[in-house]
């Protein structure tokens, strides 16, 4: 946990998961408010920031974009350095999305060791054109020993509990 002075607490978060499941349109809901369905990435920027009341203590949430390297071995070290929390996402539209959330379980406790995670199934306003049923990914979540989150980035549905959540348990550990 970064102090940087005595009431400011700052929580750097990781969101993963497959490329296109919404992890930048989701930063950007949440740090910006907004949602755009051509959002192009910037590349260069690292993360965005919000700051969030938690117990009456003033909370950072530092949000980290893969910046499309959703190669394993692609995203560098740097981006986990220091990662206090993580979310990893998939797609209700996307299978190979949701296949792929366990390898990402194991990379980031390779790279963070045990951190508060979560796991997000977002686009959950498509939910007509779901690939996976929720018996599956109550089963996954149970399995990861994680806790679930279904979101719309696109709705604004669900997406402020998931930090809020995560900033709470950093909160509790230190
Ligand atoms: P990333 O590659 O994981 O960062 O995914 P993006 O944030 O670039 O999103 C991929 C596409 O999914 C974009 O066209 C988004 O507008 C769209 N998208 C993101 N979140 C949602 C959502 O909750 N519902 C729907 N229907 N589309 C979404």
């Amino acid at each position: 946990m970064i102090r940087e002075e005595e009431l400011e607490i700052a929580i750097k978060v990781v969101i993963v998961g497959n490329g296109g499941v919404g992890k930048s349109s989701m930063i950007q809901r949440y740090c910006k408010g907004i949602y755009t369905k051509d959002y192009k990435k910037t590349i260069g920027v690292d993360f965005l920031e919000r700051m969030i009341d938690i117990d009456g203590e003033d909370v950072r949430i530092m949000l980290w974009d893969t910046a499309g390297q959703e190669e394993f071995d692609a995203i560098t070290k740097a981006y986990y350095r220091g990662a206090q929390a993580c979310v990893i996402t998939f797609s209700t539209t996307d299978r190979n999305s949701f296949e792929a959330v366990k390898d990402w379980k194991k990379k980031v406790e390779n790279e963070c060791g045990e951190i508060p995670t979560v796991l997000v199934q977002n686009k959950i306003d498509l939910i007509e054109q779901s690939i996976v049923t929720f018996e599956e990914t109550e089963l996954l979540a149970k399995n990861l020993g994680v806790r679930l989150f279904q979101t719309s980035v696109k709705e604004d549905l669900n997406v402020s509990n998931v930090f809020r959540f995560l900033a709470t348990k950093c909160h509790e550990i230190i």
